[in-house]
């Protein structure tokens, strides 16, 4: 379909089993919940601290908590009703922090905020107006990262940008959220690409999509059509392609420099995904502050996959009753991504800015396989995309030998787990390298405070 060979990343990567089981199922709204569950901390950065209180009324797209210091996010009331009391709640790398729990009385919206369907082409904004419209919205990457998008609409003194790279590479198995956005919502994304174009003052767009979605291609080819300054780009399918690093490099041959302070920026890209892009689209053209999502809830025994528009804060449970309910032969849940997500402890826990999926493994898929000796096969070494030594870094961290896994660049690691993925002796490689690059990060920043 595509004529000549797709572009993809260099080095490494694999091919997991697609699973994409909700990839036909159209985007539904979700019910609004009895009760909402919403984190003053669902960003990168500062918590934003509350402005409402218990016994407070709110509306929908109300402002809740204020952003604080320069990289936060502010935080908005995703249902209408009333503030019960604060709640601490594990966020995805199991904190505790404080959470709003809001009994929900309706759906009564904000003044101001635009509802209709009707598409708003027209971007008469400045770009300082943009920016403050996207800080005012609360909008974050949706693609997990959850950087505040505003930052990244500021080029920082003494850089410069050529490119707008778009983020539609949904390469994690299971997970079908941004392909039914760019299938559903295509014109409000080419939208959002332009507004973000307009705030940077950009001539061009690079849109990557992996090729093995040619519906999705197809859509945003149609009405970018008129714009010659957004490319849409078919990618291999291979993982992990939607990681900033392997996008950028594909698309534009440049190399972002070693992390941990490696950035797009210093290559001359700026990245969002495209559903960071649709809210873009929403926070300036409509005046919608982000207050709901696209989740996909899947996996191998869930009755109905399925994608449902969410509104933030919702328990996590009533997105899987709405699946089907939890299968009973269910050994975890994990809030994200197979590879790169983690299991959730329960499921009572809301949906925040930066979960596009959910994913129920069973127990057959979930069993760890023994693990064996290293034979030393350099599998785990030809797959990963960072050109590291896998087997070494586990022995290192087994050994508690973390001056050498320092020195071997540990915190390079971007825990795509290609290596744990491929090992034939089953070594949990990932899971050391994830401990090990956590203890030694902590020691930096000892030294550094020293
Ligand atoms: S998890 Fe880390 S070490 Fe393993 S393949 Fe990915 S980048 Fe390489
Ligand atoms: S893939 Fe597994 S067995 Fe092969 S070298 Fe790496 S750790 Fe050892």
């Amino acid at each position: 379909m595509f004529g000549k060979k797709v572009k993809t990343f260099p080095q490494g990567g694999i091919h997991p089993e697609d699973k994409k089981f909700s990839d036909h199922k159209q985007i539904v709204d979700l019910p609004l919940p009895a009760t909402v569950y919403i984190p003053c901390s669902q960003h990168i950065g500062a918590p934003a601290v509350p402005v409402v209180q218990p016994g407070d009324k709110v509306l929908v797209g109300q402002l809740i908590a204020q952003r604080q210091g320069f990289i936060s996010a502010n935080v908005h009331s995703s249902v209408s009703g009333t503030v019960k009391k604060m709640v601490e709640l594990p966020d995805p790398e199991g904190w505790k922090k404080p959470s709003f729990e809001i009994e929900v009385s309706g759906d009564e919206w904000l003044d101001g905020i635009d509802r209709s369907p009707e598409l708003n082409m027209d971007i008469t904004a400045t770009p300082d107006e943009i920016r403050a419209k996207v800080t005012a919205a609360g909008i974050v990457g949706l693609g997990g990262a959850t950087f505040p998008a505003d930052i990244k609409l500021s080029i920082p003194p003494g850089k410069s940008a050529e490119f707008l790279i778009i983020n539609g590479v949904e390469c994690e198995p299971y997970l079908t959220s941004d392909h039914r956005l760019m299938l559903e919502k295509a014109e409000e994304i080419i939208v959002g690409i332009r507004i973000a174009l307009k705030a940077l003052g950009l001539k061009k767009a690079l849109v990557g999509v992996e090729a093995n979605t040619p519906d999705a291609i197809e859509q945003l080819k149609k009405f970018s059509n008129p714009y010659p300054e957004i490319e849409i780009v078919a990618l291999k399918v291979w993982y992990p392609q939607g990681g900033e690093r392997q996008l950028v490099k594909a698309l534009t041959n440049r190399e972002i420099p070693p992390p941990p302070r490696g950035l797009p920026i210093d290559v001359g890209c700026v990245v969002f995904n495209v559903a960071t892009c649709f809210s873009i689209y929403e926070a300036v053209q409509k005046n919608k502050p982000l207050i709901d999502r696209v989740v996909t809830v899947t996996g191998d025994s869930v009755k109905d996959p399925s994608n449902f528009r969410v509104r933030i804060g919702t328990p996590i449970r009533a997105l899987i009753d709405a699946a089907g309910g939890l299968p009973e032969d269910t050994a975890k849940v994990i809030r994200g991504s197979v590879m790169m997500g983690k299991a959730i402890p329960d499921i009572s826990i809301p949906i925040t800015k930066g979960a596009g999926g959910i994913v129920i493994i069973p127990e057959n898929e979930a069993k760890r396989k023994q693990k064996q000796v290293c034979i030393r096969c350099a599998k785990c070494v030809s797959v990963c995309p960072l050109g590291m030594e896998p087997y070494l870094l586990m022995t290192l961290v087994e050994q508690g030998r973390l001056d050498e896994a320092e020195l071997e660049k540990i915190t390079n690691c971007c825990e795509c787990g290609c290596c744990s993925f491929t090992c034939p002796s089953n070594r949990p490689l990932l899971d050391y390298i994830r401990y090990g690059k956590a203890s030694v990060l902590q020691r930096m920043k000892a030294r550094q405070q020293k």
